[in-house]
């Protein structure tokens, strides 16, 4: 039985838990509960703090975790990184009062700022030559420019409006993140096992969330143009419609690229082109 720890409640608990049932693994979960064992799969689950996660992975309490990159690179245990999941991306900024005129990072040499990722701001002042005081509390940290306690901060911001609403503006980037798989490094040949089981159940799912399945009828003098135009696992799938003259191609294509192609082979005579989510992709 592997231990996989994951936030009780918060921003990543709703992704992690989705995650884990798109990987077909089935549970019953009560927000009064702990821990609750997985009913198809060697699986139990810890509801804890997010910040206790790093630590319980590296001294196995729990074998497995699922954490945001903020937390752990903050708590110095990065080297557990298994995999990047790909959710509950933000970015940890650093923000001043709006009516502050504000040019460059050495505008903050010598002021108070406030935060509750020490380790994160100070190898970013560090490296940017900046000295200042940091001041470290665990949470409502934009307030701290507003009641006296910093002249600046650096927290999490996701679209910013969290700083607008409290007058503060964005001014540096100081770390990117997204949640992440973690693992002791010491886990038994069993759990190893185990771990790499769900591992490729995850991968399936994360490729399957970035490719979109495309179906699509062309002129079959079309057929080698639009063939080119799309990427696919090895060669699209071409199949002869009733009509003469024309056939069906089907393919895998990444999000991010999708609308370009759609333009591209519209404009080479693509015509019914139909786009559908993919559930798993194993290849
Ligand atoms: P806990 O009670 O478990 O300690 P918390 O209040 O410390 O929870 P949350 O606010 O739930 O933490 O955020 C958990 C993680 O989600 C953060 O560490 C970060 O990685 C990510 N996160 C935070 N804010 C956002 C956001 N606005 N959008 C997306 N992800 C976010
Ligand atoms: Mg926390």
């Amino acid at each position: 039985m592997l231990r996989i720890a994951i936030q009780k409640s918060g921003r990543l608990s709703e992704e992690s838990l989705n995650l884990i049932r798109e990987c077909g693994i089935s549970f019953v979960n009560s927000s009064l509960k702990l821990k609750t064992e997985c009913t198809n799969f060697p699986l139990e689950i810890l509801f804890l703090r997010d910040d206790d996660i790093p630590g319980y992975v590296a001294d196995g309490v729990a074998d497995i975790g699922i954490v945001g990159q903020n937390v752990l690179v903050e708590e110095g245990k990065e080297e557990l990184t298994v995999e990047k999941l790909g959710f509950s991306k933000c970015r940890l900024s650093l923000a001043v009062p709006k009516s502050d005129e504000y040019t460059s990072i050495h505008d903050l040499n010598g002021k108070n700022i406030a935060t509750s990722y020490p380790n994160l701001l100070k190898a970013f002042l560090d490296a940017q030559g900046v000295q200042a005081q940091i001041h470290t509390i665990s949470g409502s940290v934009e307030i701290a420019p507003s009641i006296g306690l910093a002249e600046a901060i650096c927290d999490i911001v996701s679209s910013g409006s969290t700083l607008i609403s409290n007058g503060l503006k964005e001014v540096e980037r100081v770390f990117k993140s997204e949640a992440v798989l973690i693992a002791s490094p010491e886990l038994s040949p069993e759990k190893r096992g185990v771990l790499e089981k769900l591992l490729f159940r995850i991968q399936a799912v994360q490729r399957a969330r970035k490719a979109k399945y495309i179906l699509l009828n062309s002129p079959d003098d079309k057929i080698e143009e639009i063939s080119r135009l799309l990427p696919s696992i090895k060669a699209p799938t071409v199949l002869p419609l009733a009509e003469e003259g024309w056939s069906s191609l089907h393919s895998v294509v990444n999000e991010d690229d999708f609308w370009e192609i759609i333009e591209k082979i519209k404009a080479a005579g693509a015509q019914g082109i139909l786009v559908v989510p993919i559930e798993k992709m194993i290849i």
